[in-house]
């Protein structure tokens, strides 16, 4: 339950009086023109931001790169504690941050909360990870040289991240950063630009409490064209972006002209493949959730259900049966179980998804529409649908940023249903709900899903941040969070010490001098 309200909320995260434009806390959060954060819960204006400038954005950049130089002879297990004391921090403002999160975005406050705690968890595990990155040693060839290879940080690293996650995509990148030895200067989405400031706060309450510079955390707002200050910038030798292929795109052409290095976490269109041996309960469960949790709006959620023939009407049947029972309302209402689109671009793209499915043939087995009347003064509420479709459909092969799930009918092998998954451009996440051991080891295999994360028994929807987070073809390649992600955050490099009094020269040449 909600303890407190939204005013309480800003008041603890120190971003309820920047409607008069007074920059809050130590950065300076720019002196252009302001943007409006909309709650699309209740279409309530809740805040106006400054966004950045040019030369706001060239002031932010030295601060960051005058941190750098202090920040990195930081030893990394310090910093680590400094990530830990960072965690802290965010577990005692979980409630009030959850709370932003659901109110800005229009997520469930649980989701809300949810993404606090992806926050923590990957603070977390950057501590671990503080004393844990090394290189590996090799045998030199050459007699009294001894060979190594060690990671040091790369420097400033700029984030862009998407409306869906406004908070979480930020920490995955800088908990890593930060313990790795870098800075971090973050745009946030347009659309969610408290949620930006709220945490920018609370990382430079810790950074000064420590007597280090606030530039180790930048923030700067606005649109895209903030975005492209970072993106065209060569003091900054990494740009992290998450958001749609298209934004994709262009980052990853402005980024590469200047040979920069970009990480890339963009769109997807993830399906569960349902064969006959699946557990039709655990099937539904997955498949309504991935398709209607946050209204549909996670890189995560479930786009495409591939069904075999022989189940496929009871499949349908059991989940259409289970939109019968879905609550739409406000998110902040623990019984609702999905809330609003984040505005109504959105429920256009929604709308125009359902006219474009039944316009190349497809067939309607849940009605959508856009929601009226009390509760609903946002215009931002949607009903989920379901439309039966084909692979190839246009409309099916793109993602549509909503709660709209195709049904895709497969006969014969599973191999039929995996063609089918991988047919589409993007390759985010993927799974199988299958007991038969082949199919699921078939799926898994080199001539498996082409995705950066196939689950078996388990929907599409969300991973935990022990593993590497990403996916393949136009999601980007870009991989964040656990295992070995953190190495994209650091340059590597390879050490040679010669112990001897001899020069011995490469390729045996000999040079007498
Ligand atoms: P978006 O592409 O509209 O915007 C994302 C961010 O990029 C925003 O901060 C925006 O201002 C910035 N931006 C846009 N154009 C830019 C440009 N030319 N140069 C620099 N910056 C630019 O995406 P959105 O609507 O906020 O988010 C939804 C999309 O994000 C979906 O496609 C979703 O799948 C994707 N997403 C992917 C992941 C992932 O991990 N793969 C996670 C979350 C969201």
């Amino acid at each position: 339950t909600v303890s407190f309200g939204i005013d309480k909320a800003l008041e603890v995260l120190g971003v309820k009086d920047i409607n008069e434009g007074t920059s809050t806390g130590s950065n300076n959060f720019g002196s252009g023109d302001l943007i409006e954060s909309r709650s699309p819960v209740d279409g309530q204006l809740i805040a106006q931001v400054k966004t950045t400038t040019k030369a706001d954005y060239n002031q932010v950049l030295e601060t960051a790169t005058s941190a750098f130089k202090n920040w990195r002879l930081v030893p990394a297990p310090q910093r680590g504690e400094i990530v830990r004391q960072f965690a802290e921090k965010l577990r005692e403002k979980k409630e009030a941050l959850g709370k932003l999160v659901s109110y800005e975005m229009g997520k469930s406050y649980q989701e809300g909360l949810g993404e606090v705690q992806e926050m923590i968890d990957i603070c977390d595990f950057a501590v671990g990870l503080s004393r844990q990155l090394h290189g590996l040693t090799m045998h030199s060839e050459r007699p009294g040289h001894r060979m190594y290879e060690q990671y040091h940080p790369l420097g400033v690293v700029g984030i862009i991240s998407a409306f869906n996650f406004p908070v979480a995509v930020w920490s995955w990148n800088t908990a890593l950063a930060w313990v790795c030895g870098d800075v971090c200067i973050w745009k946030p989405s347009e659309k969610t630009p408290l949620c930006g400031i709220a945490c920018q706060n609370i990382a430079a309450e810790v950074f000064k409490a420590n007597n280090l510079p606030e530039g180790i955390s930048c923030l700067v707002n606005g649109d895209y064209q903030v975005g492209e200050f970072i993106t065209k910038d060569k003091r900054i030798p990494l740009v992290s972006a998450t958001g749609s292929i298209r934004m994709g795109k262009i980052v990853a052409q402005e980024v590469a002209a200047r040979l920069g290095k970009s990480l890339l976490e963009l769109g997807g269109n993830n399906a569960i493949i349902v064969t006959p041996d699946a557990d039709i309960k655990m099937t539904v469960i997955g498949a309504v959730f991935g398709a209607v949790g946050t209204a549909g709006q996670r890189c995560t959620s479930t786009r495409r259900l591939i069904i075999h023939e022989s189940i496929y009407d009871k499949v349908k049947t059991a989940i259409v049966d289970a939109y019968k029972q879905l609550r739409i309302g406000n998110p902040l209402d623990e019984t609702n179980h999905v809330g609003p689109l984040i505005d109504t671009d959105a429920v256009k793209n929604y709308q125009n998804a359902l006219v474009k499915v039944v316009e190349e043939g497809g067939n309607i087995v849940v009605e959508g529409g856009v929601l009226t009347g009390e509760g609903y003064e946002s215009a931002c509420y949607v009903k989920p649908a379901i439309a039966e479709a084909q692979p190839e459909f246009e409309i099916v092969q793109h993602e549509t940023f909503a709660p709209v799930l195709y049904l895709l009918k497969y006969s014969g092998d599973v191999e039929n249903a995996i063609d089918i998954q991988n047919s589409v451009v993007q390759g985010l996440s993927s799974a199988i709900m299958t007991n038969n051991l082949r199919e699921a080891e078939r799926f898994l295999s080199v001539a498996g899903s082409d995705c950066g994360i196939a689950n078996v028994n388990i929907g599409t929807s969300g991973a935990e941040i022990g593993g590497a987070f990403g996916g393949e073809k136009e999601t980007g390649g870009g991989r964040e969070s656990g295992s070995d992600a953190w190495k994209v955050y650091m340059r590597r490099q390879t050490n040679t010490i010669n112990y001897t009094t001899e020069l011995p020269l490469a390729q045996g040449i000999k040079f007498d001098l």
